[in-house]
């Protein structure tokens, strides 16, 4: 997979990159991630890449021109599954659309800043937007992190254990069950027994069973 994130601020993005899975799938392989400024792409003397919004009031808006040669030049070297938007009004990020991105071959993530993007540029330059939630960020920095965290784990050869990715809460609308490691007992606070049984089955059917019992008391809609 190959990730192109557009940003004004290169700096904001690249530490999560740089250490544990993310960065792991990328020395493997499997992942390349590309971060561009797009202030590289200003045209005006001062190289900025926002003005006042039209019909006044506080905030700067990005403008359209710097995304468009942007994306022109990435679409130039490749074809993209999907340009998306970070946007607090876009599509919810869930389990399942991160498990619908893993299975793309070329992505952007444009990031917004100040009061957003020119409309023009959802209307006409994005294929979908994608908010990590109801809350506003300064910055679609960090929410693209976020979802290229959420795909790139995904990804088969980028988790160790290729299995673990599918037992983690939300892969089949369940919470994840408890887990615990050694010491078998800390201050008198124990490991259920069953753990520590060695049988398979057992375990499997604990591990179920708490699955359940979690969802019922935490997140009862995913049952529906
Ligand atoms: N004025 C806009 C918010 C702009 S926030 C509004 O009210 O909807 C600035 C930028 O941060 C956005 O362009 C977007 O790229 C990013 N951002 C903020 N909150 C986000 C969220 N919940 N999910 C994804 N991106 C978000």
């Amino acid at each position: 997979m190959h990730i192109d994130i557009i940003t004004t601020l290169p700096k904001l993005i690249e530490s999560p990159f740089s250490d544990s899975i993310l960065k792991r799938a990328q020395a493997k392989g499997i992942v390349t991630v590309n971060v561009i400024d797009l202030r590289q792409y200003a045209t005006n003397k001062h190289r900025t890449t926002d003005d006042y919004a039209f019909g006044g009031g506080a905030g700067m808006v990005m403008m359209i021109e710097p995304i468009d040669n942007c994306i022109a030049d990435l679409k130039a070297k490749r074809e993209y599954d999907d340009i998306i938007y970070m946007s607090p009004d876009g599509q919810r990020l869930t389990q399942s659309i991160a498990n619908e991105l893993s299975l793309k071959k070329n992505l952007i993530l444009l990031c917004g800043h100040y009061k957003g993007v020119d409309e023009r540029v959802r209307q006409h330059l994005v294929t979908r937007e994608i908010s990590i939630g109801d809350y506003v960020l300064s910055g679609g920095e960090l929410a693209a992190a976020v979802v290229a965290d959420a795909v790139v784990r995904l990804i088969p050869g980028v988790l160790s254990d290729e299995t673990s990715a599918l037992s983690d809460s939300f892969q089949d609308d369940l919470i994840a069950p408890p887990v615990y490691t050694r010491p078998a007992e800390y201050k008198g606070w124990k490991v259920p027994d069953v753990l520590l049984s060695g049988h398979a089955t057992k375990i499997e059917e604990w591990r179920h069973e708490q699955s359940l019992e979690r969802t019922k008391q935490r997140r009862p809609e995913l049952l529906d």
